[in-house]
């Protein structure tokens, strides 16, 4: 069998290797930080910074393919991974969803629906794009965001001064408050081939800037339901794709706006761990190594809980439901907002 190198030892990279095991392949993770959750079921692991150049090198030179479980890969451990192996998704789906203004012009080009949005750089930026786009509205970082973590809302132009001074000299955009009835994203997946398969939207609820449960199936008629893959697998095959990704959208009366991309697997995926045959994470191990895409049409109704922080303590009385999974991520300390787990409620059979 192959060995697949994973970048990233958190839990995503767990549970990418751990599908990745039952499918007979060798996981090599390459993680700076110490103690990954990946570390515990993958077969080897590199701790080293992503400024290593031999270690970056000995790493992709033991394994076949490489892929990644988080999309803030420094720019020259690429530049030099790419010369040794194929990286999947490749270069341009991180290229994309590294930087919300590019991703933004990037979606905008493809003619979907977006926030207004505005790039932020100077104080006068700001200035300049409250003028067009109004409060209420959300100053983002470019980089580097996750979990809500590098945003200010912005409610009243009095507001701007403390956003501008928390992004503290990055690079930001501005985006108009989206008035959403919902939240939901498509998990997609593209092969080898540009065979695409896209699992059931799931419904997303946020607690605290972090996702606290996805549902499926949303709250979605037919034809939003529609649109909502199809414009997946249009993002999917501008970047020439390979492997999965999560698409956030926001439900408005004149549409489905296209809130983030994440070039991975994804959280708001999850269920489809016991929702559907083949998950989303086999699904993207399938697609990297460039086997055909498994069956990913959900047999079940699924809620996924989320399990932050404290939450974990739970553990005994959720492990006494009859119709739910428990996943843990081996993580020994517990802090606030830190993901320990989650857990897939199965509430039926597909309807
Ligand atoms: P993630 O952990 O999903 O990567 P993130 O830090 O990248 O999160 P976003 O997904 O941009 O953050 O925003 C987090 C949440 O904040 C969204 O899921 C949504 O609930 C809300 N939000 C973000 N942008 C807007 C907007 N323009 N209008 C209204 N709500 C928004
Ligand atoms: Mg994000
Ligand atoms: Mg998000």
């Amino acid at each position: 069998g192959a060995v697949i190198g994973i970048l990233g030892g958190g839990q995503l990279g767990r549970m990418l290797s751990v599908a990745a095991s039952r499918l007979g392949f060798i996981c090599h993770i390459f993680e700076p930080g110490a103690e990954p959750p990946a570390g515990q079921v993958a077969h080897r692991v590199t701790t080293a910074s992503y400024d290593d150049e031999a270690a970056l090198r000995a790493f992709a030179e033991a394994v076949d393919v490489i892929t990644y479980e988080f999309e803030n890969i420094p720019t020259s451990a690429l530049d030099l991974l790419e010369g040794l192996r194929p990286i999947r998704p490749g270069r341009e789906a991180l290229r994309v969803s590294q930087d919300r203004l590019v991703e933004k012009n990037f979606l905008a080009d493809l003619g979907l629906q977006t926030a207004p949005f505005a790039n932020v750089e100077t104080r006068a930026d700001l200035d300049a794009a409250l003028a067009t786009i109004g409060a209420p509205s959300i100053l983002k970082t470019r980089r580097f965001g996750y979990d809500g973590k590098g945003q200010a809302r912005i409610m009243q132009d009095a507001d701007a001064d403390d956003a501008f001074a928390s992004m503290a000299g990055a690079p930001s955009v501005l985006e108009g408050f989206v008035n959403f009835s919902h939240e939901v994203s498509v998990i997609a997946a593209r092969g080898l081939n540009g065979e695409i398969s896209c699992y059931d939207p799931g419904e997303n609820v946020h607690k605290d800037g972090i996702l606290h449960t996805t549902t499926v199936p949303a709250n979605l008629k037919s034809p939003q339901r529609m649109d909502a893959v199809l414009l997946a697998a249009k993002i999917l095959n501008a970047l020439e794709y390979v492997g999965v990704m999560g698409v956030e959208l926001f439900v408005t009366p004149g549409g489905l706006i296209v809130n983030e991309i994440a070039p991975r697997v994804h959280n708001s995926g999850h269920w489809t761990q016991n929702g559907c045959v083949v998950d989303q994470f086999e699904q993207h191990i399938r697609a990297v190594v460039g086997w055909p895409l498994g069956d990913g049409q959900r047999h079940s109704d699924v809620e996924m809980l989320n399990l932050i922080g404290d939450d974990v303590d739970q553990v005994p009385e959720f492990a006494k439901e009859p119709n739910s999974a428990i996943h843990l991520y081996g993580k020994a300390e517990v802090k606030a907002g830190r993901k320990m787990g989650h857990l897939n409620r199965r509430t039926g059979p597909a309807n």
